[in-house]
């Protein structure tokens, strides 16, 4: 996967803000942001979306959505609420294949979920 461009950022190989960060997974700003707060939270490891992920893989994905849930409490968006996105192919305009969470809050959002 040395073309993915999440895998680089996982590696070090392209600088990205990030927010958290272990050996599973990591959470980081996303550089074209749609709100206040809007971090990126992915597997370290490369999966290129929620049909590539395997059994095995049930226990990151759910560390995924409980670094999620920290990332908000880390930016403090708790009490005033927040939005976790997972685009899955072109109609939903997934750019990026590489599994990934987009976590969204300090600012209310619209009805259509985007
Ligand atoms: P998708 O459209 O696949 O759901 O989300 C991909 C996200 O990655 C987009 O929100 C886009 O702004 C973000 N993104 C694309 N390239 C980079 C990058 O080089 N650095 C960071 N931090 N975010 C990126
Ligand atoms: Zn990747």
């Amino acid at each position: 996967m040395n073309d993915c461009l999440f895998c680089k950022i996982a590696a070090g190989q392209i600088p990205s803000t990030k927010v958290y960060e272990d050996d599973d997974v990591l959470a980081f700003r996303d550089i074209a942001p749609q709100a206040p707060v809007h971090v990126l939270v992915i597997p370290k490891k490369h999966v290129s979306g929620w049909y590539d992920a395997k059994d095995e893989s049930d226990a990151l994905l759910g560390k995924l959505m409980r670094t999620a849930a920290a990332v908000a409490k880390m930016e403090g968006v708790v009490e005033s609420g927040f939005r976790v996105v997972s685009n899955c192919g072109a109609d939903a305009q997934q750019t990026v294949k590489h599994l990934h969470l987009h976590v969204l809050g300090g600012r209310a959002m619209a009805g259509e979920m985007a």
